[in-house]
């Protein structure tokens, strides 16, 4: 008896997260045949749900600032676009600064965000202090503020992009796994999954911080290591932050701290722990809320009495530079790599899905050429993302 004939799609991305979904609606929108393939039973299960809804193009590099004010454009026009509501708030970013250092690398850094596109500004103790007036004064010096960045539902966003997607004409299979990828003679022909196999001569690796685990199924590998994050959210209060807060300084057991008020009135917040937790282990600890509230009421006095509701741990795909690694991969013909989106999958995903559309529909400029030469997969590693 023959074999079954296997399916044939233009293009199948492994993983149906902050990249996966937001490109399957772009190539489907192009008029693609579109297999997205989850070893989850839903959309955004891996690092998507864990994110806290940060959006910003506020970054030290080009390629960064401009992929995210793309995608800020995508997601503050979404409602309209689309009318879905995403809990998108434009409240700006700010990163303060209680340290010299800090004030003079944020200053440094204003001029050249400014000449990308950038909406941002350095403003002084006093002029902070007007944008935010419950951040502690004491020995506050000034901080950054971007009234563009924001923060949405990372998971409602992607639904958002989910039912678009199919509405488009894009497959998505859940609870399938990839288990190999086809190849002959060093091109891509399709992947196998738990269930069945599917053809296609453009095969797209986005499992997050699965990538590795992907791309060595074609005996590649790529710099992507996980290392994980943790979280929370309180009960909601009245309104009374704007920005998402983010403190730079390095504490005991801490580097970045991030938080802002949720639409809802909720107060979600992040912290990188120093030295950082590696591997897949998403257990929550019980060191991250004593070292998270203190540096939170130390920025926030007025936050003393409430009531901390959820914490959770979640993985970043780590890069040794704090860069994402998007590009054709060169030992296997048709494969492409959108991975290592560390701590920024969420802002990055959207405007990343518009350009990596364009590249794999030969359709790219000069432009989209350049700004994805700083995300090479094979760069050399030497230089260091300084707002990770
Ligand atoms: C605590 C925390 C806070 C964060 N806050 C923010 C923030 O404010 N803003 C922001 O931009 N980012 C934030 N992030 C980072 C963001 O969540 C990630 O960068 C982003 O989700 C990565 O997107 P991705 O598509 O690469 O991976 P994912 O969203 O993890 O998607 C990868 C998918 O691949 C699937 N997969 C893996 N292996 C296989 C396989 N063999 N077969 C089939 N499917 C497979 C997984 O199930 C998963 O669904 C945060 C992360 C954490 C942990």
């Amino acid at each position: 008896m023959n074999k079954p004939s296997k399916e044939i799609f233009d293009v199948i991305i492994i993983g149906a997260g902050s990249v996966g979904v937001p490109l399957s609606l772009n190539l489907a929108e192009a008029g693609l045949k579109v297999l997205v393939l989850d070893k989850e039973h839903s959309i955004g299960q891996g690092s998507n749900k864990k994110a806290i809804g940060g959006v910003r193009a506020t970054h030290s590099d080009p390629a960064k600032i401009k992929v995210c004010l793309r995608s800020l454009d995508i997601i503050r026009t979404w409602q309209k676009t689309y009318g879905d509501d995403i809990e998108w708030h434009q409240g700006g970013y700010s990163f303060v600064a209680y340290q010299q250092q800090d004030e003079n690398m944020l200053k440094d850094l204003v001029g050249k965000q400014n000449k990308l596109g950038l909406n941002i500004d350095y403003l002084d103790r006093n002029n902070l202090l007007e944008i935010v007036p419950d951040l502690n004064p004491q020995h506050l010096l000034g901080g950054t503020y971007s009234p563009e960045d924001g923060y949405c539902s990372p998971l409602l966003f992607l639904h958002a992009c989910y039912r678009q997607a199919i509405n488009a004409g894009a497959q998505l299979h859940f609870q399938e796994k990839v288990i190999g990828l086809l190849t002959s003679q060093k091109k891509i022909t399709g992947v196998r999954t738990d269930r069945a196999e599917y053809a296609a001569p453009i095969v797209v690796n986005a499992a997050g911080a699965w990538a590795n685990q992907i791309s060595s199924l074609a005996g590649v590998s790529v710099e992507v290591h996980p290392d994980s994050h943790e979280a929370g959210i309180t009960e909601p209060v009245k309104k009374f932050l704007e920005p998402m807060i983010v403190d730079i300084r390095p504490t005991d057991g801490a580097k970045n701290l991030y938080f802002c008020q949720h639409t809802t009135g909720q107060i979600i917040f992040c912290l990188t722990p120093s030295p950082a937790f590696k591997g897949f282990d998403q257990r929550a600890t019980s060191e991250f809320l004593p070292i998270v509230t203190r540096r939170m009421l130390d920025l926030i006095p007025k936050l003393r009495n409430i009531r901390v509701r959820r914490t959770w741990r979640g993985l970043y795909p780590m890069t040794p530079d704090g860069f994402p690694l998007v590009g054709w991969c060169q030992e296997i013909q048709g494969f492409f790599l959108a991975v290592g989106m560390c701590g920024q999958g969420l802002m990055l995903g959207p405007g990343l899905a518009e350009y990596i559309t364009r590249i794999i529909l030969e359709a790219g400029s000069k432009q989209d050429e350049d700004i994805l030469t700083y995300f090479s997969p094979y760069r050399d590693f030497d230089t260091q993302e300084k707002l990770k």
